[in-house]
C-alpha cells in the first residue's frame, strides 16, 4: 500500500497538520479509507458537499458536459453560466453574478465591487469595516479582511483600507463610519471563527447603517449559503437584503467555484474591470448547476432545519448524561459547532476518527459540524450515537 503521509512530506508545501486518514472514495454520507474503513462524514470538505459525495444528480452532469464542452474562455457566451446565473438571481435578493473558483477570489471579487462604489458615488471612499474573529479567505486582499494576526504577519504589508470592529456591536460599526467608508463587510455566522451567530438588531442595524449613509453591505455567505443555515441564504433570517453577497463552498457540491452577486446599485463593472480565466465555464457551471437545482427543488434547506434540530436536542441529551459535558451548543440548520473546552475537543477530535465520524476543530474548544444537506433521520441519529461513543471514550 502507498504510503500516501510519505509522498506528502516529499513533495508537497508544508502547508497543513492532516489529518492520519486517507480518504478514497465516498457514497452520500459515507466515506471510506485507503485501509477499508468507513467514517460517517459530518464534514463533508468543511460544508461543501452539499449533496454528500458521488450524488448521482451532480455526477450525472459533470459526466455529460465532460463529454461535451469543458472550456470556451468568456470570449464567447457561456449557456451554463447563464443556466446557473439564473437560478441564482431568482431564488435570491440579488441581480447579477459573476462567477470565481474559490471563496477567497468571491470576497477579492466582493472588495473591488465596493472600492469601485466608493470611487463613483462616495468621493473615492474605500475603507470597509471588517470584524473582529472573521474569515474571509488566504489571498492577499481576502486575508487582510481576516482577523487572525496569524495568517497575516509573516505577508506584511497587508493591503490598506480595512478597518476592524468588534462583531456583533453596533455601535462599533456606527462610530467607525467616516468619509473614507466604502462598505461593510460581514459574515451572518462567522463560520471559521468558532460558529458565532450575528444578532438580528446588529444586521438590521448595519442595513440601516448603510442606507443612511451611502455604503454597500456586503455579506460572506461562503459558508452560509446554499442551503447550510436554513435558508437558502441566511439573510433571509435576518428580515435584510444585502448589495453584495460572496459564495462558494456548497455551490459546487465539491467543484471548486465562487460567486460574487450584486443588486443593480452595486453592479458597478464595466467590461475591462474584472475577468477569470476558468471563473464560470462550462464544465463548473454544468455541474454547480445540478447541485443548486437539486438543493432549490428538494428545498433541502428545511432539511437542514430538521436535522440542525434533531443534532442540537441530541447534543444536549447527551451532554446531560455525561455531565454537562458539552458547555455550549450553536448554530443554524446543518451549520453547528458545541463547546469541550480546550484539552477535551482536541482528544475528541483524534478520538472521532477512531469511532468512525469526520468533525471538526474550528476553535481551540470547539468542535463544527457541517453534514449534507440531504442528511437523513438514521444518519443523523447514527452520528449522535458516534459523538456519544467519542465521548465516553474520553471523558
Ligand atoms: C471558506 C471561506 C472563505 C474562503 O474560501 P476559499 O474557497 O478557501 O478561498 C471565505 N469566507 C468564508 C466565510 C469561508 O468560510
Amino acid at each position: 500500500m502507498t504510503d500516501w503521509p510519505a509522498k506528502e512530506k516529499q513533495y508537497y508545501m508544508n502547508t497543513f497538520n492532516r489529518l492520519p486518514v486517507t480518504l478514497v472514495s465516498g457514497d452520500g454520507s459515507w466515506v471510506w479509507d485507503d485501509r477499508g474503513r468507513r467514517y460517517l462524514d459530518f464534514l463533508q470538505g468543511i460544508a461543501v458537499n452539499a449533496l454528500g459525495h458521488a450524488h448521482p444528480v451532480q455526477v450525472k452532469a459533470i459526466a455529460q458536459q465532460a463529454t461535451t464542452l469543458l472550456h470556451t474562455s468568456s470570449l464567447f457566451h457561456v449557456p451554463r453560466q447563464y443556466e446557473l446565473a439564473e437560478l441564482l438571481v431568482e431564488n435570491s435578493a440579488l441581480d447579477r453574478v459573476f462567477f470565481v473558483n474559490s471563496g477567497s477570489e468571491a470576497l477579492e471579487t466582493t472588495i473591488k465591487i465596493v472600492r469601485k462604489y466608493g470611487k463613483l458615488n462616495r468621493d473615492g471612499a474605500y475603507e470597509i469595516i471588517v470584524m473582529t474573529n472573521a474569515f474571509h479567505g488566504r489571498t492577499i486582499a481576502s486575508v487582510a479582511a481576516t482577523a487572525n494576526p496569524h495568517y497575516q504577519e509573516d505577508f506584511v504589508p497587508m493591503p490598506e483600507g480595512f478597518v476592524r470592529v468588534p462583531f456583533n456591536d453596533l455601535a462599533a460599526a456606527q462610530a467607525a463610519v467616516g468619509p473614507k467608508t466604502a462598505g461593510i463587510l460581514v459574515e451572518l455566522i462567522q463560520g471559521e471563527g468558532g460558529v458565532y451567530e450575528a444578532g438580528q438588531d446588529y444586521v438590521q442595524g448595519l442595513r440601516a447603517l448603510c442606507d443612511d449613509n451611502d455604503l454597500l453591505l456586503a455579506l460572506d455567505e461562503v459558508q452560509t449559503g446554499i442551503g447550510r443555515t436554513g435558508r437558502f441564504f441566511a439573510y433571509e433570517h435576518y428580515g435584510i437584503q444585502p448589495d453584495v453577497m460572496a459564495l462558494a463552498k456548497a455551490l459546487g457540491g465539491g467543484l471548486p467555484i465562487g460567486a460574487c452577486m450584486v443588486n443593480e446599485r452595486a453592479a458597478v463593472f464595466v467590461p475591462g474591470d474584472h475577468g477569470s480565466t476558468f471563473g464560470g465555464n462550462p464544465f463548473i457551471c454544468a455541474g454547480a448547476g445540478a447541485v443548486v437545482r437539486h438543493v432549490i427543488e428538494n428545498e433541502l434547506w428545511k432539511n437542514a432545519t430538521q436535522q440542525g434540530e434533531r443534532l442540537k436536542a441530541g447534543l444536549a441529551d447527551i451532554s446531560a448524561r455525561h455531565g454537562n459535558a458539552i458547555t455550549d451548543i450553536r448554530g443554524k440548520g446543518l451549520l453547528l459547532a458545541f463547546d469541550l473546552g480546550e484539552e477535551r475537543a482536541e482528544k475528541f477530535l483524534a478520538h472521532a476518527l477512531e469511532c468512525g465520524l469526520i468533525v471538526n476543530r474550528v476553535a481551540p474548544p470547539s468542535i463544527r459540524m457541517a453534514p449534507a444537506l440531504n442528511l437523513t433521520d438514521a444518519e443523523a441519529d447514527e452520528g449522535l450515537a458516534r459523538i456519544e461513543k467519542t465521548l465516553s471514550g474520553i471523558l
